[in-house]
C-alpha cells in the first residue's frame, strides 16, 4: 500500500503542498509504522486514505497558515501524549528546522518512536518518556517552549493543564479537537483563568476526504503560571478545572 500525494487537495485546503522530499518522508513513515504495527497495536488508521487524512492531513492543518507563528525561526515545540507520533512527527517532516519534543507516559510508544526517528533520521525530534504531571515541572521543560501541540489526550481543560506549563509567556498551544461543545469552550475559558492564558482563535474544519468535522483550537501563555500546575499525576482527569 502507497500513500496518496494529493497536491491538489493540500493546496485547495491550505493554501500549502508538501514537497517531493517530505512526500518520501512520510511514505516511509507510514511504511515503518505498517511494518510495527503487525506487532505492536500503535493504531487502528492504516488505510492509505485514512492514514492520510487522519494523521497526515489533521497533524499539518493544526500548524499551516497562522500568523501568530513564526515559521521562518526555529521554534521550540512539544507535543503532549504523542502515541505512535501524532500530530508532531508529521509536523518535524515539514519544518526541520522546529525542535519537537514527543512526549508520552508509555515507554512501548516511545521505543517505537525512536525507531521512527532512526528510520527516518529526523535530527530534529526528541523523544521525552514520563507524566506530562511530572515533566511540567521539570526546570528543563517548565516554561521553555513555543508552541505546544495536544491531540486525544482527554477533555480541553485537562490538555490546557498539560499544555501551559510548557509553554514560554507569549508562547502557543493548539488543542486538536472534533466537535466542540458549547459547554468545551466554557471549561477552556473557565480552565485558562486559573492557568495564566487565552483563547485566540478556533479554526474549523471539514476533513477534505470524509468531511468530518475538526475544530483547531489555539491558546496564548499570557502570564506565568502558578507553582501549583500542574496539579500532580491523574488530578487533572480526575478533577479538571
Ligand atoms: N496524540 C496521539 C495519541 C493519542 S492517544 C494521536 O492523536 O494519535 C493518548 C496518548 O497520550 C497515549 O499514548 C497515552 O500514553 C498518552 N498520555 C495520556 N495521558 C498522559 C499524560 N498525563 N502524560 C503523558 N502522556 C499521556
Amino acid at each position: 500500500m502507497e500513500l496518496p500525494t494529493f497536491k491538489d487537495i493540500w493546496q485547495d485546503s491550505l493554501q500549502w503542498q508538501p514537497t517531493q522530499d517530505q512526500l518520501e518522508q512520510w511514505e516511509k513513515l507510514y511504511q515503518e509504522i505498517l511494518l510495527i504495527n503487525n506487532q505492536i497495536n500503535l493504531t487502528r488508521i492504516t488505510e492509505p486514505n485514512d492514514f492520510w487524512e487522519k494523521h497526515l492531513w489533521d497533524s499539518v492543518a493544526g500548524v499551516i497558515g497562522l500568523d501568530f507563528l513564526q515559521y521562518k525561526e526555529s521554534l521550540k515545540a512539544i507535543d503532549i501524549g504523542t502515541g505512535a507520533g501524532f500530530p508532531g512527527l508529521p509536523i518535524g517532516i515539514i519544518f526541520p528546522h522546529w525542535q519537537i519534543a514527543l512526549l508520552d507516559s508509555t515507554r512501548k510508544k516511545i521505543n517505537v518512536i525512536k525507531l521512527f526517528l532512526e528510520a527516518l533520521q529526523l535530527s530534529n525530534c526528541q523523544t521525552i518518556i514520563g507524566r506530562a504531571e511530572d515533566i511540567g515541572h521539570f526546570p528543563e521543560h517548565r516554561e521553555s517552549y513555543d508552541l505546544g501541540l495536544i491531540r486525544a489526550v482527554g477533555e480541553v481543560s485537562v490538555c490546557a493543564e498539560y499544555i501551559l506549563p510548557f509553554l514560554k509567556v507569549g508562547g502557543i498551544g493548539v488543542l486538536y479537537r472534533g466537535n466542540l461543545q458549547n459547554q468545551e469552550e466554557i471549561s477552556l475559558d473557565n480552565a485558562l483563568k486559573q492557568l495564566g492564558g487565552k483563547l485566540i482563535l478556533v479554526k474549523q474544519f471539514k476533513t477534505p476526504l470524509t468531511q468530518s468535522v475538526r475544530h483547531f483550537i489555539y491558546v496564548e501563555k499570557t502570564i506565568k503560571i502558578s507553582e501549583q500546575f500542574p496539579r500532580a499525576v491523574g488530578v487533572p482527569k480526575q478533577q479538571p478545572l
